[in-house]
């Protein structure tokens, strides 16, 4: 699945569905890879996590690939994701997982970390 670049999908879902998407993107993403992932955490905290983030309200989730860990696989599973859900989300790899965001306004809020 891949979220259309510039589709107004703002209009089209409630914030809520922007978790199965994500999770969709991820898992999409992982395939691409041949690898598998593990579902990491949704709405709890984190001590590590930014004070702007988005687990709070259920509109963030992380992941990390199984397997032998590697950086530059997860960086690669983070660019692909970031392909497939577009600008309405930010994807970062942070701390050995991949942090996505439902991010409609597009703002870019200082974050310490995912
Ligand atoms: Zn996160």
């Amino acid at each position: 699945m891949y979220i259309k670049d510039r589709y107004p999908f703002e209009c089209l879902f409630p914030a809520s569905l922007s978790p199965t998407l994500m999770l969709i993107a991820f898992e999409g993403a992982a395939r691409d890879l041949d690898r598998d992932w593990e579902f990491k955490s949704h709405t709890d905290d984190d001590p590590d996590r930014g004070v702007n983030s988005w687990h709070r309200y259920g509109l963030a989730i992380d992941g990390q690939l199984t397997g032998e860990y590697s950086e530059t696989l997860h960086e690669k599973w983070a660019e692909n994701i970031r392909e497939r859900l577009g600008y309405l989300f930010d994807v970062v790899f942070h701390k050995r997982h991949v942090h996505a965001e439902f991010d409609p306004k597009g703002k870019r809020r200082a974050r310490q970390g995912g």
